[in-house]
């Protein structure tokens, strides 16, 4: 019972490797299942930074969680039909967009390191309240977490000198800024 008709009355759609989201593009029969299975797609942000891609119950797994940089929790990862059904929903206003978390904070590891690009997995013993899932780098390690945290602290920096008006090289205010009247420093 297996590949020689279109799955039409099947009791359930399994989304394996067999129908990633880059499937559809080799093959007619993959999108054809997938375009249906998207047609179900209810979406909600659950969490703050994530989505909640619920495909009905005749797909497995029925309920699909994709991250803010839209990377499903399953197998599939980037190439999941969920993550599919997000970017079609925020492209047509469907649904509101995650929140995007602050620089430094991790809501989960990434699965790309932000310094170097290459794959970046969890490391419980760098997870902080503050910092959010810690991650290290499969190419530079910890170093490129800290890293990451240093640029990060820097741009957080930068910007609140911005708002006050200082410069952080000279450390002074703008020639604007003007001390109140009878003020002597
Ligand atoms: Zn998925
Ligand atoms: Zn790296």
């Amino acid at each position: 019972m297996k590949n020689n008709s279109l799955p039409t009355p099947s009791p359930a759609v399994v989304l394996d490797r067999h129908l990633a989201a880059s499937r559809a593009r080799l093959s007619p029969e993959v999108k054809h299942i997938l375009t249906g299975v998207l047609k179900e797609a209810v979406i909600e942000v659950v969490h703050e930074f994530f989505y909640q891609v619920d495909f009905g119950p005749d797909v497995r797994p029925q309920v699909h969680i994709v991250s803010h940089d839209l990377y499903c929790t399953c197998a599939l990862e980037a190439d999941c039909p969920a993550v599919t059904a997000v970017k079609v929903h925020l492209q047509r206003g469907l649904c509101e967009p995650a929140k995007m978390p602050r620089p430094g904070y991790f809501p989960t590891a990434p699965h790309r390191c932000p310094v170097c690009g290459a794959r970046a997995g969890y490391n419980p013993r760098l997870s902080s309240p503050w910092r959010g899932a810690g991650w290290s780098c499969a190419q530079g390690g910890v170093s490129h977490y800290w890293q990451h945290q240093a640029t990060a602290l820097q741009a957080a920096c930068a910007e609140k000198w911005q708002k006050l008006g200082i410069d952080p090289v000279t450390f002074s205010p703008p020639p604007s800024f003007r001390f109140p009247e009878g003020y002597k420093p």
